[in-house]
């Protein structure tokens, strides 16, 4: 097998005849010996009916489905386990990632390159998430340890290698982009326009995008523990510098009690960085926690393969 593309699915019946068609004519442009493997991340709609459809139509065309909504991280995943290509490509079920962009990655990963990701030129979203998306990039670029690609999402093409190492991780709280950049090798970026959706709603709502936010930030940069001691330097020195000024006071001018704003105000600032630390802290056993009880990420269901070899 030369390609594989794996395409997450999440009540995308509008889109899927669409999704099929551009798809398969794109990957046939480029070789006959490709598969494409759609997840079906446990749609409520028809969605998964209308692949499996597809799929008896042309074998090439493979469906997975999961035993309940995982998540677009996991549901990509799950794809990239069951993926048997030499090269392996991710994009999206809404085609805002155009099919036709795999021959660009094709090419870069022929001339030796390991990662060929996708770098967003513009996007076509609302004012307030395309600012979030620039400030969540620009903030994790100076956050994190491992250099993270900015504006590039989880289209892109990867060698067997890559994906292999990305697949025994096994992190739960998962920031795929985050792990393609960690493993290393040979990466390269292309520019393209993320198109709009072709049907439907976004299925990512704000929540789920914080999370991956989150789970970005927690995952690939120690900052948010580091913050903490360094305002504890901050506060402590403070501290003696104002201490110095009661004392020389006290001794000056024995002027010593009043100053009933200050403590109240001392007292009330303090509490919050405590609780704002205790709550960041507790994240950290949280995520330990849950990296510690080894959960699969996702649970395959039903699988439309039809390959002898599994
Ligand atoms: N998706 C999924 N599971 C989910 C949410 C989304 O598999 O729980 C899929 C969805 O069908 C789509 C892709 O992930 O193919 C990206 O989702 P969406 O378009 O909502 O995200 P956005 O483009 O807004 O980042
Ligand atoms: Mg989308």
């Amino acid at each position: 097998m030369k390609i594989s593309i794996v395409i997450p699915v999440y009540n995308e019946a509008e889109g899927i005849d669409e999704l099929y068609r551009r798809t398969m004519t794109a990957l046939s442009e480029l070789t006959q010996d490709f598969e494409i493997i759609c997840v079906d991340d446990g749609s409520q709609d028809t969605s998964l009916e209308q692949l499996i459809a597809y799929h008896k139509k042309d074998k090439r065309f493979k469906v997975i489905s999961l035993s309940r909504n995982f998540g677009h991280q996991s549901a990509v995943l799950a794809g990239l386990s069951v993926a048997k290509g030499d090269y392996i490509g991710v994009m999206d079920g809404d085609l805002q990632d155009p099919p036709e962009v795999f021959a660009q990655f094709y090419e870069q990963l022929q001339q030796g390159y390991d990662v060929a990701y996708a770098i967003r030129k513009n996007r076509k979203e609302g004012l307030v998430k395309k600012f979030a998306y620039w400030l969540f990039y620009r903030l994790l670029d100076k956050m994190a340890d491992t250099k993270i690609p900015l504006d590039s999402g989880d289209f892109c093409m990867m060698s067997r290698r890559v994906v292999d190492k990305m697949l025994s991780m096994q992190e739960q709280s998962l920031y795929l982009r985050g792990i393609r950049a960690w493993v290393g090798y040979k990466q390269t970026g292309v520019e393209y326009e993320r198109a709009e959706r072709f049907a439907g709603e976004p299925k990512y709502d704000f929540k789920q995008l914080f999370q991956l936010a989150y789970n970005g930030m927690f995952s690939f940069s120690s900052l948010p523990v580091r913050v903490m001691r360094r305002l504890g330097y901050l506060t402590l020195t403070f501290s003696f510098l104002y201490a110095l000024k009661i004392l020389i006071f006290y001794f000056l001018y024995q002027d010593a009690p009043r100053g009933f704003t200050t403590l109240a105000l001392a007292i009330i600032f303090f509490s919050g960085v405590q609780l704002i630390s205790i709550g960041v802290l507790g994240e950290y056993v949280y995520r330990t926690y849950n990296e510690s009880r080894q959960r699969p990420l996702f649970i395959i269901k039903d699988r439309f393969l039809n390959d002898d070899m599994r």
